[in-house]
């Protein structure tokens, strides 16, 4: 409660940034980063001998030797906030190999101490819904979607590949994407059995060339319905961990055909996003959900008294630097 009195004074958007290691045996000293600091991230942007810096501003910024169970503490109020009804929306931003899926879901070998942000908010939701709730029964459901080339697919479907599934802007029952399969849970075993089918079904639309988990947005809904024992009101909370499309821009050059079409269709997307959370951060009158699925699809879960926390991802190699500087421009734009 007294976090949810934090978060109003605030303002209902945080943006956070992570930095990724290096990979082991790869050369430390080619490093953009600089200094960070509590919510401080300086970037070292010399070139031709020319020295430079820059600093950027944000909640919270998490160094290389940041743990998952770190992340994870730092997002837990708002995560647990879901269960007294409200909407959030937590997104992984940033160019592909900066972390995005490491944060949200872990490594490919999941582990007790490996496994990522959707893992431990269902594991948190459920100890909580079972040990400190007595005066509350809930039910939680879970959705799990993508969209690719600004195509909405069920990733919990058995036959999914060729559904294009409609978005509803204004949802009667809280279902944005109502055909798409809702399957309830009792468990974090649950869900890590559907997460696997998600897997594979995204992997089912990928070529062998083309690995498609980085051109397109992933999206776990996690429904959640309480009804108060004493009194039958009933409260609805949505959560959607959103793991983006890499944000990083192909030279036009390099695009063609089918390559081009995706680029653009991120493109679009991404930008169409920032623009909905930078007007909604500037409290204008006018915000416009339209001009992307992905910012259709989370009308109701963007404003209002929803949450959302904008999650950044830099990696710390010099040849990386020009997206560093565009995430971090991207994610200071947000904010
Ligand atoms: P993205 O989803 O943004 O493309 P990944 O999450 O797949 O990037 O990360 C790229 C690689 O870096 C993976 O092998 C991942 O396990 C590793 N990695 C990313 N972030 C971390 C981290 N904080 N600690 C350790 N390894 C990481
Ligand atoms: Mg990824």
């Amino acid at each position: 409660k007294l976090y949810n009195q934090v978060m109003d004074l605030k303002g209902n958007i945080r943006v956070y940034c992570r930095v990724r290691p290096f990979f082991p045996g790869q050369s430390r000293e080619l490093s953009t980063i600089g200094l960070i600091e509590e919510g401080k991230i300086t970037i070292v942007t010399s070139k031709n001998g020319k020295e430079g810096f820059k600093t950027f501003n944000f909640n919270k910024v998490f160094s290389p030797s940041a743990t998952q169970q770190e992340v994870f503490s730092d997002m837990r109020p708002l995560i647990r906030s879901v269960l007294d009804g409200y909407n959030i929306c937590i997104f992984a931003y940033g160019q592909t190999g900066s972390g995005k899926t490491h944060t949200m879901s872990g490594p490919k070998e999941i582990t007790e101490t490996s496994m990522g942000v959707n893992y431990r908010a269902l594991n948190d939701l459920f100890y909580i819904v079972e040990n400190r709730r007595e005066n509350f029964s809930y039910e939680i459901s879970v959705q799990m979607i993508e969209i690719y080339n600004e195509q909405v697919r069920d990733l919990l479907s058995k036959s999914a590949l060729n559904q294009r599934l409609e978005i509803r802007s204004n949802p009667q029952n809280g279902l944005a994407v109502p055909d798409a399969n809702v399957i309830t849970v009792q468990s974090t075993s649950d869900v890590i059995e559907l997460m696997k089918l998600g897997q594979t079904n995204r992997a089912v639309g990928a070529t062998a060339m083309n690995d498609r988990s980085s051109r397109s947005h992933s999206c776990l809904t996690i429904h959640v319905k309480g009804r108060e024992l004493a009194s039958g009101t009933i409260l609805h909370g949505c959560m959607h961990l959103i793991d983006l499309a890499g944000s990083e821009r192909v030279e036009k050059s390099e695009a063609r055909g089918d390559r081009l079409k995706e680029a653009q269709h991120i493109n679009k997307s991404l930008s169409a996003l920032g623009d909905v959370i930078s007007s909604l951060a500037q409290r204008n009158s006018h915000v416009p959900y339209r001009n992307s699925k992905l910012t259709q699809l989370l009308q109701g879960s963007l404003g209002g008294q929803a949450k959302t926390l904008m999650f950044v991802h830099v990696s710390p190699e010099v040849d990386a630097l020009g997206e560093t500087l565009s995430t971090l421009n991207f994610a200071e734009r947000v904010s």
